[in-house]
């Protein structure tokens, strides 16, 4: 053990990590809370220094005792060993120290069910011993055969859960505080089946095994589950198995798709899938508008908090029916279905075809004639709306956490439509294109934080941008010749 060193933390990073000084320089610690006097020691990476928490010797009064025994090692949730009051103040002060230079922020909208809210859920495999495991599979390698698990391997345990912080170790989790309460049972079978029919979690180093992942999807109003298996290459013997106990124990779970990802990255799904009963897809119904859904596209986790969002949006528009109004990065077309029930025309535009595929079918779900939508890039899109002189009256932007692209925010502004309502999931890339907005012409009205993802550091944030009056004259100054 490397030496203890005393400091005391000053206060939290956008990361959810302590910041605290020591020799005149900087720390990131994990686990701790700010007024907190602590032990740490120095920890030597190749290129830099770190600092590791050894104890806390004066605890905050806002630290409550992790409710889930992997808190710290799994990567899921940062902010479960602080009080949920301290949660909200410190979500409410990381957008007033991002956004406040645009405005008052309002106070958070905080989740009255901060558990077991995600209706999206995934879930890793491996043997549960990563040591033997690990000898196990390399050897497996050419002898394995469809990716089953022989003889000795057979006698290894499954594990699922989420990966280690920064690795692609399995911690395996038996119930997930986060996520649907019905996953735990779902993947607890899925293990079962993996161990019945042989099948080997996949490797990713060696490419070998089978089960990649499960990936789940919940429609709470309707109750019926999607259910991914994932796997790391075609072959997956034991496929009929899975879906035939699947379907006979789980009757909600109305559609199992077998999905193949052998990409090396951190994706779930990969592109190719085919489904092994049901139609592929689900339906839920929320803000009074129906939804399919396929695996593919893009949902929001928490239902409850994106009724608020979605309803805060709504209602910062200010929609009337002779307004059109554009949807840019618009999933499976939800915020453009719930705009088209106020507003004249919605135009939705979405680069995932999946998901454009699902906002159409939407519309027809919904009876709704008035929304149209654009499998593009939105940035290109609104170039060319643009360069057409097609000017809405009102823009809902909810770009991914990249934030949007100069190409898109620059059109935008030449489109100038009266009113834009930018709903984001990462505060710090929102800050960086309001301030591109507001240099043009834009003032922000109002922003307000959404408690999407308690538990974890993540906030949601929609804000209402107004286009400033323009000048009504140029002021043109002509010089008397005798003055000069
Ligand atoms: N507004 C929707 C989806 C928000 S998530 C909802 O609330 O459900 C962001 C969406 O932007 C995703 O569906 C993603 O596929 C899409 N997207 C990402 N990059 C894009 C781009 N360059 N142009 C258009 N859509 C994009």
């Amino acid at each position: 053990m490397g030496k203890q060193y005393r400091v005391r933390v000053k206060s939290l990073n956008a990361n959810g990590n302590g910041v605290v000084e020591f020799n005149n320089r900087r720390f990131a610690l994990k686990g701790v809370l700010p007024g907190e006097l602590v032990t740490m020691e120095l920890v030597y990476h190749a290129k830099d220094t770190g600092a590791k928490l050894c104890e806390v010797l004066e605890p905050s009064k806002e630290r409550v005792a992790p409710a889930c025994r992997q808190f710290g090692r799994c990567g899921g949730c940062q902010l479960l060993h602080m009080s949920r009051t301290a949660q909200r103040e410190y979500k409410q002060k990381v957008c007033e120290t991002l956004l406040g230079e645009f405005g008052k922020v309002s106070p958070i909208l905080t989740a009255e069910n901060p558990e077991y809210y995600r209706n999206k859920v995934h879930a890793a495999f491996s043997f549960a011993s990563s040591k033997k495991g690990r000898s196990l599979k390399a050897t497996q390698g050419a002898k394995q055969q469809g990716g089953r698990m022989r003889g000795e391997n057979s006698r290894n345990t499954i594990v699922s859960g989420i990966f280690e912080e920064n690795s692609h170790r399995v911690v395996p989790t038996e119930q997930c505080l986060l996520q649907d309460r019905r996953a735990a049972e779902y993947l607890k079978t899925v293990r079962s089946l993996m161990e019945q029919t042989q099948t080997a979690p996949y490797n990713e180093d060696t490419g070998t095994g089978t089960l990649r992942y499960v990936f789940l999807r919940f429609a709470r109003a309707t109750g019926q589950v999607l259910m991914a298996l994932v796997t790391g290459t075609n072959e997956f013997p034991a496929k009929s198995r899975f879906a035939a106990e699947i379907k006979k124990k789980y009757p909600e779970i109305v559609t199992l798709v077998h999905n193949v990802n052998p990409a090396k990255n951190s994706m779930v799904l990969g592109k190719k899938e085919t489904v092994l009963y049901g139609k592929g897809t689900i339906e839920d119904v929320l803000c009074g508008c129906k939804f399919r859904i396929s695996s593919a596209s893009f949902y929001q986790v928490n239902p409850e908090q994106t009724k608020l969002l979605y309803e805060t949006a709504i209602r910062m528009a200010g929609l009337t029916k002779e307004m059109t109004v554009l949807d840019a990065y618009c999933g499976i077309g939800t915020i453009s279905l719930i705009a088209a029930k106020t507003a004249g025309r919605v135009i939705g535009v979405e680069l995932n075809k999946k998901a454009v595929e699902d906002a159409i079918v939407n519309a027809r779900l919904n009876e709704c004639y008035n929304a149209e939508f654009v499998c593009a890039d939105a940035g290109d899109y609104m170039v060319s709306a643009a360069e057409q002189s097609q000017s809405p009256d009102v823009v809902f932007m909810d770009p991914p956490r990249a934030g949007s692209d100069e190409k898109f925010l620059s059109s935008l502004v030449k489109a100038s439509p009266k009113k834009i309502v930018y709903i984001s999931c990462n505060p710090e890339t929102q800050a960086r294109d309001l301030r591109y907005l507001t240099g043009k012409g834009y003032k922000v009205k109002e922003i307000c934080p959404v408690d999407m993802f308690p538990g974890t550091v993540h906030v949601e944030t929609v804000c209402l941008l107004s286009k400033l009056h323009e000048a009504k004259h140029h002021v043109s100054v002509t010089l008397d010749m005798d003055e000069m």
